[in-house]
């Protein structure tokens, strides 16, 4: 039974080395020595090109590396095969860690206090309890979910939006297309932890900042297309908008000269927001594999028509 792992070849030795410690049974493969492909059974891919599909005529599970699927063209993959993608704790934690600097960093003024150092000025900006402010989070999934719970424990007012209804303690819930005017009105930080879907695709647009209180800034952590960039450009120029932390970009990497490179209130990291760790990631994938073999459901599976 055999695994080929065709994703980041830097992490790669920490998944062999736990799959041959834990699972000494399976035939643990990194590409490009793949072997014979008809040999492959499971496939845990960034990218699964269509036509390197075809070479697979055996494979039984598609697992994405990530925690999202958008970047693997659907209607590529067979319909008996499933799709199944990370949920685990390092990327859960990483996103945490990720979303909470940069609601602090807003929230402390850091990024006008970094404007201030490079021209010099000495001068302190006033301090609002962060029961003062609110964060919206769009997309109550296992990442949204966990940066609420742990942004709770700095007081700030909390609110989320989802696709459907969900109920967590000390957050103001808003669902579906009809309230998210609602949802906006009331953030000054807005977090965008959505999947990449046909129906979230550019939901970060004119209208929505518009709705935004004024001085309302944006964390981008789910992916580039997400966001209209020119619509961002229009909404933090004329001062609508204060600041704009982005993680994701589109494209990836964000070209030189474009505007967001020297935008003095936009913040651009590489998409390192949070990473698949293999220490926690490849326990939860054998044991997904050992649930396929035991014939139960797997954890994760992505639901081809709802596009996540
Ligand atoms: P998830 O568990 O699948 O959650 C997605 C959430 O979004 C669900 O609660 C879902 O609502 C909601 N949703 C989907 N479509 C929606 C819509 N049209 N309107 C409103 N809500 C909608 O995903 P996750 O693990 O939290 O990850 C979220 C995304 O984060 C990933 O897809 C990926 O794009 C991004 N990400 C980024 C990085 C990075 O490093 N920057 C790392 C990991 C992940 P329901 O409850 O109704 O299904």
């Amino acid at each position: 039974m055999s695994i080929l792992y065709r994703s980041d070849a830097a992490r790669a030795a920490g998944w062999a080395s736990y799959f041959a410690r834990h699972a000494p049974d399976l035939d643990f493969r990194i590409w490009p020595h793949a072997g014979d492909l008809k040999e492959v059974e499971y496939l845990i891919a960034w990218q699964a090109p269509p036509e390197f599909l075809t070479e697979l005529p055996n494979l039984k599970v598609l697992f994405s590396s990530g925690a999202g699927i958008d970047h693997v063209d659907l209607s590529a993959v067979p319909a008996h095969i499933p799709l199944v993608r990370m949920v685990e704790p390092g990327i859960i934690n990483g996103m945490v860690e990720y979303v909470s600097l940069a609601v602090l960093a807003l929230h402390r003024d850091f990024f006008d206090y970094v404007a201030q150092k490079a021209a010099g000025v000495w001068n302190p900006l006033e301090v609002p309890p962060a029961s003062a402010r609110t964060i919206g989070v769009m997309g109550m999934g296992s990442l949204g979910c966990a940066v609420l719970e742990r942004l709770a424990a700095f007081g700030f007012r909390l609110r989320g939006w989802n696709r459907s209804p969900r109920a967590m303690d000390g957050v103001e819930i808003f669902a579906g297309a009809d309230q998210l005017q609602p949802f906006l009105e009331g953030c000054d930080v807005l977090v965008c932890l959505l999947p990449l879907t046909p129906a979230t695709h550019g939901i970060l647009d004119r209208e929505v900042f518009s709705v935004l209180p004024k001085g309302a800034a944006l964390i981008n952590v789910g992916r580039g297309p997400h966001l209209v960039d020119a619509d961002l450009l229009a909404a933090l120029d004329s001062g609508h908008l204060s600041h704009a932390v982005l993680d994701v970009t589109d494209p990836e990497p964000l070209p030189s000269g474009h505007p967001f490179w020297a935008h003095p209130r936009v913040f651009v990291t590489p998409h390192v927001a949070s990473m698949t760790q293999p220490e926690t990631a490849a326990p939860i994938l054998l044991e997904n594999i050992r649930r396929h073999q035991r014939g139960e459901a797997l954890q994760g599976r992505i639901d081809p028509a709802r596009g996540y």
